[in-house]
């Protein structure tokens, strides 16, 4: 003891340390997934600014053994935290860990390489090809978007970067075309349930505001993007001198799930030219699973396509994969080619710079993650993960439907259940403002998370399904709590007009 160095002049990296520090992390990481469930899922009494009133205003001088930062940790932060892995978790859309996800991501993080150029990390950048490939077929795109069909996948940390690359590649396609003034009229299309994130990337690569054009959609199509209110729009647009450049198509929207007609979709973008991207972010992961391909159907026609391992495939965060049909299309609009990074031994060699398919430089290893889970759990185990939520689901979708005070708003698809209490009687104004209070007191209690959407000018409650520890026990509980709260916000069963 009284011979080791101290703390200040240990190597960052020395093994030892390195060894029992972790070890203590996982331990306390360990308790905290066996605790977690217990947990209120989100804090009970958080204000805003609460946690700089636990923690001196400046970094300590000298640094702290990890056992006291992981004390810290346990008595200011955990109880300041939504728990997105608790069971009870049902809010947004999952955001998946995994003990194979973590994993590969200790192996990621420990080796910390940084495959921007092949050169800069071989096999990094080769399993970043393998992996995408594998999802390619796991989810069963065409073969065109294969790196042997010359197509190509990349790893991203998020959609929301995916798709500015994609509009990014659009655009420089078009602007090849047409000249660079064409920009001012180049127009994007995206339905009223497209993720926000297309408007804001259409914004950034330059498309001016009022060139995004966000067609409705309605219950009688499922909230899916109907084609012939599209070609309407666009037919419109091509009349007065504008340029049709990409469309958005999605599988799985955020709101309510919905499911835009891929095929359809195609045909149109095809005959005028537009780019089609495909945002499967959430419902992506259900692609492995047959009984969900028909909803990719016509993915030949698209020019890329995207979905986030990181939400309800046991990925840690942050994890998307994105293909495209055509590489050269991406990195025309991505390239750059510094002095410093020319490689000067295998000059001429066939390889990929995944630098040139994203938007920063530097890049994490996350194909380990990736790769990690597929191995570990296999196509047959991430197929079964994916079939119990979605079994779950459906348990809690029958049983809202059976309970007489209340409504599915859409028909489910996935795994995620949109609710409502019904109106009590002809014209009841005061339906949303119940529900509102019923999803308040249901996450008040704690006991579970949930969150809401308005359609057609109704409150919706989401149930997503989808945490990599629940089970049906949980389910079970949320609808005990919903039931019970439903009785507390005063909706009770007498108070309900037969409508059936
Ligand atoms: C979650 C989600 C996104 C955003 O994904 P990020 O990885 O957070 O950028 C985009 N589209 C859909 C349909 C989503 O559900």
């Amino acid at each position: 003891m009284g011979s080791a160095p101290p703390h200040d002049t240990l190597l960052p990296l020395d093994p030892e340390t390195f060894a029992a520090e972790s070890r203590s992390v996982i331990d306390f990481l360990g308790g905290y997934y066996r605790d977690v469930e217990s947990y209120p899922v989100r804090p009970p009494d958080a204000e805003p600014g609460r946690l700089r009133t636990l923690l001196p205003d400046a970094p300590p001088e000298h640094g702290d053994p990890v056992d006291v930062i992981l004390e810290d940790v346990r008595r200011h932060i955990v109880p300041g935290l939504t728990h997105w892995q608790s069971p009870n978790f049902f809010a947004y859309y999952p955001m998946n860990a995994s003990t194979a996800g973590f994993a590969g991501e200790m192996l990621s993080t420990g080796l910390n390489v940084v495959p921007f150029v092949w050169a800069a990390s071989p096999a990094a950048t080769e399993l970043e090809g393998v992996v995408v490939d594998w999802m390619c077929k796991l989810v069963g795109l065409p073969d065109r978007f294969l790196f042997s069909g010359g197509g190509g996948g990349v790893l991203h940390g998020s959609t929301c970067e995916a798709v500015v690359c994609t509009l990014a590649a659009a655009r420089d396609r078009a602007l090849s075309r047409l000249g660079h003034d064409a920009i001012l009229r180049m127009v994007v299309y995206a339905s009223d349930q497209s993720h926000s994130t297309f408007q804001k990337g259409a914004r950034i690569i330059g498309i001016p505001p009022s060139n995004f054009r966000v067609i409705p959609t309605s219950a009688a199509s499922g909230y899916g993007l109907a084609v012939d209110s599209l070609c309407s729009v666009v037919d419109a647009d091509v009349a007065s001198g504008l340029v049709p450049l990409y469309l958005c198509g999605t599988v799985g929207t955020t709101g309510l799930g919905a499911v835009d007609p891929v095929r359809q979709l195609g045909e149109v973008a095809r005959r005028y030219g537009m780019w089609l991207h495909v945002d499967a972010a959430y419902a992506g992961s259900s692609l492995i699973c047959p009984e969900f391909r028909d909803c990719i159907d016509g993915a030949e026609l698209a020019d890329s396509v995207s979905m986030n391992p990181h939400k309800w495939f046991l990925t840690n965060m942050d994890c998307c994969c994105l293909w495209v049909a055509s590489p050269a299309m991406l990195t025309s609009a991505l390239s750059s080619n510094p002095e410093y990074l020319n490689g000067v031994s295998q000059e001429g060699a066939e390889v990929v710079d995944y630098k040139d398919w994203q938007i920063a430089l530097s890049r994490p290893f996350r194909a380990m993650k990736l790769w990690v889970v597929l191995r570990r759990y296999g196509a047959a185990g991430m197929r079964a993960y994916i079939r119990r939520h979605v079994e779950m689901a459906e348990w809690f979708e029958r049983t809202v439907r059976a309970d007489r005070r209340f409504e599915v708003v859409v028909p489910r698809r996935f795994s995620l259940v949109t609710f409502r209490l019904r109106p009590r009687y002809e014209g009841d104004q005061e339906v949303d403002a119940l529900n509102r209070k019923l999803l308040v007191a249901v996450n008040a209690s704690g006991r579970a998370f949930m969150t809401h959407f308005v359609v057609d000018s109704k409150f919706v409650i989401r149930m997503a399904v989808g945490g990599a520890m629940t089970q049906m026990r949980h389910v079970r509980d949320a609808w005990e709590l919903v039931k019970e709260k439903a009785k507390e916000v005063g909706a009770l069963p007498s108070d309900f007009m037969d409508m059936q």
